[in-house]
């Protein structure tokens, strides 16, 4: 299985033969010390960020790469994993003739990304217990199909999904596998990071938008094969990821501990919400979530969604996606937050 697969076949011809982009700090990379720089036009007065950022980012890549045990060859970061995401589109995918695969209740920007890009979006629902449904997406796969979205855990629903699932897909499927893992670090489940080089065609995203807490700087990452993020890395903007950026990532990865005990407490307040959210009258269900956030089901989320946004707290009404109607999704708050919640709950159930 795995030695059918060829990358060479799945990339785009055009990004197969371009040129890429030569940036000022490619041609000379900065080491540090005591060298003139009269290459990129920048102005030599300092501020903080006068000079260009490192286009490869290789501090970060190391940091990253010893905290997660892969080498900085196998990553690439972007502006935010909907980046990534985007250049995993433009790099496989030839508008007007490819398609890739999703399965719905999912994350939006897959579909969005490939309208975006002109590429159809194949939409096999999950079954009713959220699962793929891997004979249904195997059918739907033709000589066009050149990606695989799979989310775990997965938004809205908060499950992740079966291991021996996923294993097949990845295994008779002939193009790339994308696992976005947005949520992996509220998961018991092991990342599929291990996996990447059991598996060629396999493509791992991650964030630091959730369980980092740095949704405000914009970087996600992506896992491959040395070949894979070769091919994205001549197709990124030369200075995607900001110097801004970059520091507050170094920071935020070098005090690890301080991320475990938010994560440790925010999966309490997750147990906190299950429990309690059951036993309100109105919640019909509550999913079991691996993530930092809860689907519910109600008896009428239009009505529940005004009525909890009027005593001040916003959460998402999914009840439009497949398999959700009449469902809330809950992002896990802090204890005074969830408190709130609870307390209004309680207030409009009776
Ligand atoms: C929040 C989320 C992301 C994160 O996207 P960023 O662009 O990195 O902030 C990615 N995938 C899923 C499924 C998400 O829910």
């Amino acid at each position: 299985m795995e030695s059918d697969f060829n990358i060479n076949k799945l990339v785009r011809p055009n990004v197969a033969s371009l040129k890429p982009y030569s940036s000022a700090r490619d041609e000379y990379q900065s080491t540090g010390n005591s060298m003139i720089f009269l290459d990129a036009n920048e102005n030599p007065f300092p501020t903080n960020v006068n000079r260009y950022p490192d286009p490869q980012q290789r501090y970060l890549k190391l940091e990253l790469g010893a905290l997660k045990g892969i080498f900085h060859e196998h990553i690439l970061l972007g502006n935010g994993s909907d980046e990534v995401l985007d250049l995993i589109f433009r790099a496989f995918c030839e508008p007007g003739k490819s398609n890739v695969i999703t399965l719905p209740p999912t994350y939006g920007m897959y579909g969005v990304l490939a309208n975006i890009n002109d590429i159809e979006n194949r939409e096999i629902l999950l079954s009713e217990e959220f699962e793929p449904q891997v004979e249904k997406i195997l059918q739907a796969v033709d000589e066009q199909s050149k990606i695989i979205f799979l989310c775990s855990p997965n938004n809205p629903t908060g499950n992740s999904f079966s291991e021996e699932k996923v294993r097949e897909i990845l295994q008779r499927f002939k193009g790339l596998v994308v696992i976005d893992e947005a949520y992996i670090d509220f998961s018991e489940k092991e990342s599929w990071l291990k996996k990447l080089n059991e598996y060629p065609n396999l493509v791992i995203t991650q964030t630091l938008s959730k369980a980092y807490g740095l949704a405000g700087i914009r970087l996600g990452i992506c896992y491959a094969s040395k070949e894979i993020i070769a091919i994205l890395n001549k197709i990124k903007p030369p200075y995607n990821i900001n110097e801004l950026t970059q520091e507050s990532a170094l920071d935020r990865l070098n005090s690890s501990e301080i991320v475990s005990t938010e994560i440790s407490d925010i999966l309490a307040q997750r147990e906190r919400l299950f429990k309690v959210l059951h036993e309100v009258s109105f919640v019909k269900n509550v999913f079991k979530s691996d993530a930092n956030f809860i689907l519910i089901q109600v008896d009428d989320a239009n009505k529940r969604y005004d009525q909890i946004l009027e005593k001040g707290i916003v959460i998402r009404n999914r009840s439009t996606q497949p398999l959700c109607s009449n469902t809330l999704r809950i992002t896990v708050g802090t204890d005074k937050e969830n408190s709130e919640l609870i307390k209004v709950f309680k207030d409009i159930s009776k």
